[in-house]
């Protein structure tokens, strides 16, 4: 029995079914490579879901991290610490806007906090929200609301919120949806979950016009997108709009847990004193480890970067003719492959074979978020394994095991 058949038993005896067994266990990572506990290596194209930005067990971090554990790890918000106000100041300056940040722990409590402040700005005569359809935005209920995905928000309605779901693009529909009881506009720049598919061109401008007109406030979910994966630090940056609420997390902390919601302009202090709290948001080896973050990507350029070898791969990629490939799509390092067969969840497993993690994130679509500092051999050693991954996914055969480097 291998080391991954020994865990996956007792996941399954003592973790609660809610994300079936993986297939890999994974024991440490250097860089964009990983190493699982039978010593199989794997290169890294999805970085736990676009959260390790800078890869594994990148030195910035380890010394961010350990300097702030010897000094204090916890303080809770009865009392201040430098690294979160720091943090704040930074994510202002990057966004090049006034406004104030309040921290969490995961995306969807940034979600959660981004409701109270537009429930708290808009009072009670506008209680509807506008979402997307297949948009995804959190587990939690107020988050699970808004997410536009029926097989998992209908199980656990009726909600507090309202939402009136609108087509992801369509800003006709968009525009219908909007009147004097809509509080809000959310929207990803790029719908992750839903298979990384970018907003149309201009979409977020109008949507932007129309809240505007409407008296709502545009709220951008830079969840997954935000903190350099699409070669800005915001990928709304690149559409030219300006949210009245952000919210981010996954890459922010580069595998520290950590989210934010930031307020811009006036929506920077609709929540009061009182409104709002978390015991562990903001805490200080995590806002230690974003600052690590921000800094190694300003210092080596990995926002250039991230865009360079981003576009090298989707080159690549789409350069390949094969009968399963239908397209590339996306931006910066944060890509999905289209294929023209409901097989996403071969390709993943012929890609682990081969030495490649992959995200199987819908039926017909293979996610790529990997580490943003890719580097352009990794991402053509990828390019030149794929003919190989998708002829083995349907085919079902099987690649010689891969290196036993550990
Ligand atoms: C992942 C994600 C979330 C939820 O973040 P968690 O940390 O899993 O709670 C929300 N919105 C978007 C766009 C995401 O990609």
């Amino acid at each position: 029995m291998t080391a991954t058949a020994r865990l996956a038993s007792r996941f399954e005896a003592a973790l609660m079914p809610t994300y079936g067994v993986p297939p890999v266990a994974l024991l440490r990572g250097e860089g964009c490579r990983v190493f699982d506990v039978d010593g199989r290596s794997y290169t890294d194209l999805i970085a736990g879901i676009a959260v390790s930005s800078l890869g594994h067990a990148h030195p910035a971090i380890i010394d961010a991290v350990s300097r702030q554990v010897r000094m204090i790890a916890h303080t809770s918000n009865l009392v201040m610490h430098e690294r979160e106000i720091e943090l704040a100041e930074r994510l202002l300056f990057l966004l090049a806007a006034d406004g104030r940040v309040f921290f969490t722990n995961s995306g969807t409590e940034a979600n959660e906090a981004a409701l109270k402040l537009v429930r708290r700005q808009q009072g009670p005569s506008r209680p509807v929200i506008v979402a997307a359809e297949n948009g995804f935005h959190g587990r939690t209920m107020g988050s699970l609301a808004l997410t536009g995905k029926e097989s998992i928000r209908a199980p656990f309605g009726p909600f507090g919120v309202q939402v009136r779901f609108v087509p992801f693009g369509d800003t006709t529909a968009l525009s219908h949806a909007m009147g004097p009881d809509v509080a809000a506009v959310v929207l990803e720049p790029c719908q992750g979950e839903a298979g990384v598919i970018p907003a149309p061109a201009g979409y977020l401008r109008t949507a932007r016009e129309l809240c505007d007109q409407a008296g709502a406030l545009l709220v951008i979910d830079e969840i997954q997108s935000g903190i350099g994966r699409t070669g800005n630090w915001f990928a709304h940056q690149a559409h030219e709009v300006r949210p009245d609420v952000l919210t981010l997390a996954k890459g922010l902390g580069g595998g520290l847990p950590i989210g934010a919601c930031i307020g811009l302009g006036t929506a920077g202090t609709a929540l009061r004193k009182s409104d709002h709290g978390s015991t562990f948001g903001g805490n200080p080896v995590a806002c230690a480890a974003a600052l690590a973050v921000l800094d190694t990507i300003e210092a080596d350029g990995l926002l250039a970067h991230a865009a360079a070898v981003g576009e090298r791969l989707a080159n690549g990629i789409a350069s390949l003719t094969h009968p399963l490939l239908a397209g590339v799509r996306g931006e910066g390092l944060w890509l999905a492959i289209a294929l023209t067969r409901p097989v996403s969840a071969a390709v993943e497993t012929a890609a682990r074979e081969a030495g490649f993690l992959l995200n199987a994130v819908q039926g017909d679509a293979v996610r790529l978020a990997p580490p943003l500092i890719l580097s352009e051999a990794e991402a053509d050693a990828f390019t030149g394994a794929l003919p190989a991954i998708l002829e083995n996914a349907v085919s079902g055969g099987s690649f010689p095991p891969v290196s036993q480097e550990a």
